[in-house]
């Protein structure tokens, strides 16, 4: 019956939504996989070791002890507690508790639920609220800040700075309709981080910058806070007491647990506005998805608070450190292919803007860095993403993942550097 439905249309919100490029490319390069093409998948921005036994064990455990019921929406207590706590000792949070905690189903849509919240379309006559956007940024916080109804003000920064803001960009970029700076160290797709010292120069400008944006919330990201191997340790901004009741610090158990597939993710605010925002988060996530797996909490505890799971979080840590210096390494021979040293999350992010204007063995004309993506991908059967959706200069680079085998790495760079070489 085509006439019935040949009228419908979508919703506009869907209609201009723009698909999630990192997680489309994942997706081609393991249809391709499963296809039988011998295809090295650099796209996916997921650990490849498996979640750690005994964390596996807390869930299985709760599982078979009937633990499948609903659950409070933002999480039982002890489990918000034990994330409040991990937050205090780690992370130096102050004056967090159970209350000022949302679990939700994976770091994107706890994400998600705090800009639902925070941002609203404008008023007619009102200006839009902005979010504040340093890029290169990961795809997903422009349309997450764009379907909430706000627009993006994005800061550009370069490799010249490790792809790090600085404070007087950062000033310039504030207004009276400033609602939400995203922060994301270590960043994904850069692989580089702020110290603390640049935080503090930041934290500065931002308590400067309440005057000026007085419903100005900082939006911490700090999912690959476990992934760090530069000079620098993690530092959570959350953490300065100036600023700590406008920081909504946000993380989950995907990257530092190898546990994308379990979707679970956190955010945490401090202070009475905390309360209400966490609390606003359960309204909305009540409407929506309600609460994660019910026998998941035993097992974000387990992952939290066992000495054990420490270690085999920094066994993935020294992996993943590895892998750096040896993709770095291997980059370096390609001709046209330039990047910072990584220092913290499992991504490079090479300008390959000196291939543009060249063609592939194949007669794939490159003009851009998706176009050099797909030829990779189809010629070489290497996938990477390419950078245009990332923002900012993102359209010279593309984002190469080592969260793969170190025979992956070189295997992959062999391939990349035999194409590019036979390119005229
Ligand atoms: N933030 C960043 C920077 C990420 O790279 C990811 C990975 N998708 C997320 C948040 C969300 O991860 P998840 O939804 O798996 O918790
Ligand atoms: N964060 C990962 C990435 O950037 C997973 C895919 C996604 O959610 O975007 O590849």
């Amino acid at each position: 019956m085509p006439t019935q439905s040949a009228a419908l249309d979508l919703a506009r919100r869907v209609n201009e939504l723009k698909p999630s490029i990192t997680v489309a490319l994942n997706n081609k390069a393991k249809a391709m996989k499963a296809d039988g093409i011998d295809v090295l998948g650099f796209a996916a921005g997921e650990p490849d070791f498996d979640t750690p036994q005994v964390i596996k064990d807390a869930a299985i455990k709760a599982l078979n002890a009937g633990q499948t019921k609903y659950t409070p929406t933002l999480g039982d207590m002890p489990t918000r507690q034990c994330i409040a706590d991990k937050l205090s000792r780690e992370n130096n949070i102050p004056g967090l508790t159970g209350e000022h905690v949302a679990i939700g189903v994976g770091g994107k849509h706890v994400l998600y639920n705090t800009i639902q919240c925070l941002i609203d379309p404008p008023m007619p006559g009102e200006d839009p609220w902005e979010m504040i956007l340093p890029t290169p940024a990961w795809v997903s916080y422009r349309p997450i800040c764009e379907l909430a109804g706000g627009v993006v003000r994005e800061v550009v920064a370069g490799p010249d700075t490790d792809f790090r803001i600085s404070p007087a960009q950062l000033q310039d970029a504030i207004t009276p309709r400033s609602r939400v700076l995203v922060l994301n160290s270590p960043s994904n797709p850069c692989g580089t981080m702020y110290s603390e010292a640049d935080l503090r120069d930041l934290a500065k400008v931002i308590k400067e910058g309440f005057e000026r944006a007085p419903q100005l919330v900082i939006l911490t990201d700090e999912i690959y806070e476990k992934i760090v191997y530069g000079e620098h340790p993690h530092f959570s901004i959350g953490s300065i007491p100036e600023i700590a009741e406008r920081v909504v610090t946000l993380n989950g158990m995907s990257k530092a647990y190898a546990m994308t597939g379990w979707r679970i993710g956190y955010a945490a605010m401090p202070g009475d506005f905390g309360k209400n925002l966490i609390k606003a988060m359960g309204k909305l996530q009540g409407q929506m998805t309600t609460n994660i797996t019910s026998f998941n909490y035993p097992a974000i505890r387990e992952a939290l608070t066992n000495p054990a799971v420490e270690t085999e979080v920094e066994k993935m840590r020294q992996a993943f450190a590895e892998r750096a210096d040896l993709i770095t390494s291997r980059l370096a021979q390609i001709p046209g292919v330039t990047c910072p040293q990584p220092t913290g999350a499992f991504y490079v992010f090479p300008d390959v803007s000196a291939l543009f204007g060249k063609t592939s063995a194949k007669g794939t004309k490159v003009t851009s860095a998706t176009t050099l993506c797909e030829a990779m991908l189809e010629e070489a059967h290497i996938a990477f993403v390419p950078g245009e959706d990332f923002g900012g200069i993102s359209a010279n680079h593309l984002r190469i993942s080592f969260a793969c085998s170190e025979d992956q790495i070189n295997a992959g760079m062999d391939r990349f550097k035999a194409f590019v070489e036979s390119m005229s």
